[in-house]
């Protein structure tokens, strides 16, 4: 660009020197317009002048061309015999300049101005338009007025100027920021963007070194290969963070490119930048939010996959183990249906908290959304130190929390697995964490479990179990059978359990031990445990009206039937009065888990279900936490000893001292006494001679189907011999006189 720039000023230079040149011969023809023997000369001399001459010269007397030199026919395509015999002056120029130029040459002739210099567009043969720069003069020419000029096609100078005159445009507005150095990195000048964007005025910067901007923020390498780049290739694009007047620094997207001079050399260095900090800093952000949990701020699923992937490289270049840690809280699902979920927020980020300071900075705690964190101990020199830091996240996690006031008690369950022992794949080994994990919550919770191979399977059947299970009520595949419940002091059978059977269409019986955990965990069970409530309803209100009128059925219900979204305990009253049910028809089994963990959604619903008369059993009782004080905070009717005590009573023993105590306690706080799992005649004796009110068990029978039970409710059946009540009513007075 600054090349054609000097050529076209050596043109122009020229066009003045010729133009001063053309008027001197002019004068020199009129001066010697009377020497004829000097005309000759002095017309060969201009001839020769205006042949060879590199610009257009013309003559123009009476509106027509009387000389055109081969330049000037050439501009316009025409041959300059051609030109002077057939064209007229305003013929060469644009329709909407014509006035223009016959006011130029009337001037010139009337002699009110001698020379005139102007720029115009021209018209060619072919009728296209050219640019022109004219310069001429007056002078006489056989005795009349003529003019004469030379003229310049500027048509490639007035492009050259039309895009110079952009590029400034350009320059001014832009909004990126441009910046032009010299050979040494001098800057030479810089634009308004760039004053906008770095807060430098022209005269702080102009004069002084690129690095006037540095920020500090790259090493010494960074700049080295940056300029390599630029003094090897001419060029450089990249993020590069530079600081501002005030201080403040910045990232902006620079692109340097280099002018070269003829000979090679640099001429300039010219850098476009954009800032691209607020872009930068939402990229942040998203990515902040693609790869962090927004509560925990601990890594998410999808960063723990590339951390795992990552750890499992460099543990395999080591040649050391990894260990897999899956966890998930175990009583999550309560807190935050009791408390809230604002709560159940702070004790996930409390708990995150207890987890990454048992672990090695170098480890990695993700949480996988929900109650479940992943831990990844990696590059392991001896792997006894999992167990170690498992068991001390169980201890940590066993410590109450606090949280608004309320000290709130969980623990977690750990699965284990390791690279590359169990498993080298990523999903495989995640697969396998998560299996270990459930069985650690099928222990008993609040455990560590390493991965085995037999866990693959149960976890198939289980994922076997949850399919059918979800085809099981539609597919009519339930029955309820009952157990008798004894009065052990009459042998009356008032009351009975009704207990879940599933009969699978493949597999056959399936014992509500194995499927309803997996009902519970998969929250199918609201909707097992509401055909159970109303086939049980039906079953009572039919018995009732039949066999006895004053028979109670219990049935069994899940904490998680307690939760929101669980039983809809109108709906439940409601159907007991359409069957003309009063509530103690009914009694509802509980479990000590369920008071444990009780919020007060689930005191409410206990609470409306005694209002209407239905009585509330703790199964299982001496199982759990066995905790006095909630029996006294809940009005309990029934206390249901577990089948583990009884199943050792003997006389003397210590599980005959427990039930002892249970029941005495029991009595003193108003709540009868049920005995599970009696098998034998000493153990009915121990428990009634104990004061235990009611016994239910395979002594007096097994669950049995609907039909069978009708026998139990024949006028005035007993189940214990009279003998044996007799017997019964003995040790009890015996018991009693002794206690008393
Ligand atoms: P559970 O409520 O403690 O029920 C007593 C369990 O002990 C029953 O097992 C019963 O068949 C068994 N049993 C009764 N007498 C004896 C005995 O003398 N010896 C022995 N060894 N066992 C005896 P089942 O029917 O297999 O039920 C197991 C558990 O499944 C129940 O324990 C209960 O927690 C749960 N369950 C059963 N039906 C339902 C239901 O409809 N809903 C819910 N949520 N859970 C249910
Ligand atoms: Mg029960
Ligand atoms: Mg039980």
């Amino acid at each position: 660009m600054r090349c054609s720039f000097q050529s076209f000023d050596e043109i122009g230079q020229l066009a003045y020197a010729f133009n001063d040149s053309a008027q001197r011969i002019g004068n020199l023809i009129t001066y010697i317009e009377q020497d004829r023997q000097s005309l000759r000369q002095a017309e060969a001399m201009f001839r020769e002048l205006a042949e060879n001459s590199v610009v257009g010269v013309y003559i123009v007397q009476d509106d027509a061309f009387r000389f055109v030199n081969a330049k000037m026919a050439e501009m316009f395509d025409y041959e300059p015999a051609e030109m002077m015999a057939s064209v007229g002056v305003l013929d060469i120029v644009a329709e909407d300049q014509r006035q223009l130029v016959t006011e130029g040459i009337r001037k010139r002739l009337s002699g009110e101005v001698q020379e005139v210099h102007y720029e115009r567009q021209a018209r060619k043969k072919d009728g296209s338009l050219i640019d022109i720069e004219v310069f001429g003069s007056r002078m006489r020419i056989d005795g009349r007025d003529a003019t004469i000029g030379i003229m310049l096609d500027i048509t490639k100078r007035k492009a050259a100027e039309m895009s110079e005159h952009l590029m400034t445009l350009v320059y001014q507005n832009s909004s990126e920021g441009m910046v032009i150095a010299d050979a040494v990195g001098v800057i030479v000048t810089v634009n308004p963007a760039f004053t906008e964007i770095t807060g430098y005025q022209p005269d702080e910067v102009v004069g002084n070194k690129l690095n006037i901007l540095n920020s500090g923020r790259h090493d010494q390498a960074f700049y080295q290969a940056m300029w390599r780049a630029i003094n090897t290739i001419g060029h450089w694009r990249g993020e590069i963070w530079n600081r501002r007047k005030n201080g403040e620094v910045f990232v902006e997207l620079l692109t340097i490119n280099t002018a070269y001079n003829e000979d090679g050399t640099v001429y300039r260095r010219i850098g476009v930048f954009s800032d691209i900090t607020d872009r930068k800093h939402s990229e942040a952000v998203v990515w902040e939010q693609a790869n962090f949990d927004f509560l925990t701020r601990l890594p998410n699923r999808h960063m723990f996959h590339d951390r795992l992937q990552q750890e499992i490289t460099k543990s395999h270049r080591a040649a050391l183990p990894l260990a897999l840690l899956f966890l998930d809280l175990d009583q999550f699902k309560e807190v935050n249906d009791t408390l809230g979920h604002a709560v159940g927020d702070r004790l996930l980020k409390q708990a995150a908290q207890r987890l990454s300071s048992c672990v090695r900075e170098s480890d990695t705690v993700a949480r996988l959304g929900g109650d479940e964190f992943t831990i990844i101990l990696s590059e392991l020199k001896d792997v006894n130190v999992v167990k170690r830091i498992a068991q001390n996240i169980l201890e940590k996690l066993t410590q109450p929390f606090m949280l608004e006031e309320e000290e709130v008690f969980i623990s977690v369950s750990i699965g284990i697995t390791l690279y590359p022992d169990d498993a080298t794949e990523i999903e495989d080994l995640i697969k396998n964490a998560d299996q270990a994990m459930y069985a650690a919550k099928d222990q008993g919770r609040n455990q560590l479990n390493y991965f085995a191979r037999s866990m693959q399977e149960a976890a198939q059947s289980r994922r076997w179990l949850v399919r059918d299970l979800r085809g099981a009520l539609a597919g009519d595949q339930f029955c309820l059978h009952y157990q008798p419940i004894v009065n052990l002091t009459t042998g009356s059978v008032d009351k009975a359990e009704a207990l879940i059977r599933w009969q699978h269409p493949v597999r056959g019986l399936i014992s509500p031990a194995e499927f309803i955990p997996v009902a519970e965990d998969t929250g199918m069970i609201i909707e097992i445990g509401d055909w159970v409530f109303r086939q049980a309803a039906q079953q009572v209100a039919l018995w009732r009206s039949a066999q006895h009128a004053q028979f109670q059925i219990s049935i069994n219900t899940s904490a998680v039937q307690f939760r929101r979204g669980g039983i809809v305990h109108d709906e439940w009253l409601g159907y007991l009065r359409r069957l003309g049910l009063p509530g103690h028809s009914i009694a509802i089994e509980i479990t000590e888990r369920l008071l444990m963990d009780a919020g007060t959604g689930v005191t409410d619903k206990l609470r409306a279900f005694r209002a209407a008369g239905i009585q509330v059993a703790l199964d299982d009782f001496g199982t759990g936490y066995s905790s006095m004080s909630y029996l006294k905070k809940f009005d309990i009717d029934y206390l249901k000893i577990d089948q583990s005590f009884v199943r050792n009573l003997m006389p003397g023993s210590d599980d005959l001292a427990l039930c002892e105590a249970i029941i005495v306690m029991a009595h003193k706080l108003g709540m009868k006494v049920i005995a599970e799992g009696i098998e034998t005649e000493q153990q009915r004796d121990l428990l009634a001679a104990a004061g235990c009110d009611f016994g239910q068990g395979y002594l007096f029978s097994r669950p049995v189907a609907a039909e069978q039970f009708q026998a139990f409710l024949k006028p005035d059946f007993r189940i214990l011999s009279d003998e044996s009540q007799k017997c019964a009513l003995r040790t009890r007075s015996a018991a009693v006189l002794k206690t008393g």
